[in-house]
C-alpha cells in the first residue's frame, strides 16, 4: 500500500510509521510539527505542511500515488479544549474537512481516523460497547464524534471507504526504545509519574480520589501503541467503498490512577511520591473498553495486555531519552 500518514511525527502516528515502514509498505508522513517531532519519523518521506493547505495536500497525494490515509493529527488535549475550543474546531474539524476534500480531489478513497473514548463523555455502562451513546462532555470529544459524522457522510454521498477507531488511553513506546512519548507540556499520567523516576519532578499529583470506584481514583483502558498501530493495519486492510468501521481499541481492562502508579514503582524501583489533588474538570471516574467488537471485525486484539509490560517499554524510552527528542531534532 501507499499510505499517508497524516501526524506521523506524533506519538500514535510515528509508532503507525514505524509498522508501515518496517512491513514494506510506501509510508509518508505528512505533520507541521507543531506538536510532533521529525526525528520521530524513522521510515518514508517526511513533507512538512499543514492540513489547511490542500494544494500542497493534493501534490503529495498524486506525487506519491497514495491509495490510503491515516489521520492521526488532532489536538487532543480535554482541559484545552474546554477553555479553548475554537483552536479544536479549526485544528480537527476543519482541517479534517480539508484534508477529505484534498482526498476527494486526488481521488483517495480510504481513511483510518483517530477517533476517542472522548465521544462517549460520561458512558452508562463501562465496558463500553460501540452501540454506547455518544454524549461527549467536552469540545475535544464533540469535535472528533463530529468528524465521525463526516466520515458517515462522504462515505454514504461520495463512497469514501473508512474506520474510525475510538482509542483509549495510549501508551508505552516502541520496543527498542528509539521512538516514544514526548509531549510538551507532557499532561499524561504514565509520562509524569516515569519522570518522577527520573527525578524531573518531585511528585505525582493524583487529580481527585474521591471518585466512585474501588480506590477512589479514576479508572482507563491502558492500551500500547503498537496495539493501536497493529489496529489500524487491520483496519486499512478491510475498508470497503461507502461503508465505515466504528471500533473501540482498549484492552478491556481498567487500571486505576493509584494502580499505575504502583505498577510505575515496580517497574523503576523508584518511591515516587504521590500528592492528592482536586478533580480535572471533564474527567469521567471510568472508561474501559468493551473490546470484543475489533476481535470480531478485524480479527484484532491487544498484544500487551499486562500494564507492567507495557511501563515497562515507556521506561526504557525514557530511560534513553531523558528529554525525549529534544537532543534529536
Ligand atoms: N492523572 C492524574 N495526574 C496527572 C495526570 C493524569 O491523576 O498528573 C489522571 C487523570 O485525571 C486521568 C488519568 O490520570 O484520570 C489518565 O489521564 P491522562 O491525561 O493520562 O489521559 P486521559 O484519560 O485524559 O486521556
Amino acid at each position: 500500500m501507499n499510505v499517508l500518514v497524516v501526524g506521523g511525527a506524533g506519538y500514535i502516528g510515528s509508532h503507525m510509521v514505524k509498522l508501515l515502514g518496517g512491513q514494506g509498505h510506501t509510508v509518508v508522513t505528512f505533520d507541521n510539527l507543531s506538536e510532533g517531532h521529525r526525528a520521530a519519523v524513522t521510515h518514508g518521506e517526511f513533507v512538512e505542511g499543514d492540513l489547511h493547505d490542500r494544494t500542497l495536500l493534493v501534490e503529495v497525494m498524486q506525487r506519491h500515488a497514495i491509495d490510503s490515509v491515516i489521520h492521526f493529527a488532532a489536538s487532543a488535549l480535554v482541559g484545552e479544549s474546554v477553555q479553548n475550543p475554537a483552536k479544536y474546531y479549526e485544528n480537527n474539524v476543519v482541517a479534517t474537512f480539508s484534508l477529505l476534500e484534498a482526498m476527494r480531489r486526488a481521488g483517495v478513497g480510504r481513511i483510518v481516523f483517530s477517533s476517542t473514548c472522548a465521544t462517549y463523555g460520561q458512558p452508562e455502562q463501562v465496558p463500553i460497547r460501540e452501540s454506547e451513546r455518544q454524549e461527549p462532555v467536552n469540545p475535544y470529544g464533540f469535535s472528533k464524534l463530529v468528524i465521525e459524522h463526516m466520515l458517515a457522510d462522504y462515505a454514504h454521498a461520495y463512497d469514501l471507504a473508512y474506520a474510525a477507531l475510538r482509542y483509549f488511553n495510549a501508551s508505552g513506546a516502541a520496543e527498542d526504545g528509539t521512538i516514544g512519548e514526548d509531549h510538551s507540556p507532557e499532561s499524561h499520567l504514565i509520562p509524569i509519574v516515569l519522570q518522577v523516576a527520573l527525578g524531573q519532578r518531585s511528585h505525582v499529583s493524583i487529580f481527585g480520589d474521591d471518585y466512585p470506584t474501588a480506590d477512589g481514583t479514576c479508572i482507563r483502558d491502558y492500551i500500547h501503541v503498537n496495539d493501536l498501530a497493529s489496529a489500524h493495519l487491520a483496519a486499512l486492510e478491510r475498508l470497503e467503498p461507502g461503508t465505515g468501521i466504528k471500533l473501540n481499541l482498549g484492552t478491556g481492562v481498567g487500571q486505576s490512577v493509584l494502580e499505575v502508579i504502583e505498577t510505575c514503582r515496580k517497574v523503576t524501583g523508584h518511591p515516587i511520591p504521590v500528592e492528592v489533588a482536586p478533580r480535572r474538570p471533564g474527567d469521567p471516574a471510568e472508561l474501559v473498553a468493551d473490546a470484543s467488537a475489533a476481535w470480531e471485525t478485524l480479527q484484532w486484539k491487544a498484544r500487551y495486555t499486562e500494564l507492567e509490560a507495557i511501563v515497562a517499554t515507556a521506561w526504557r524510552w525514557h530511560q534513553a531519552h531523558p528529554r525525549g527528542y529534544a537532543d534529536r531534532g
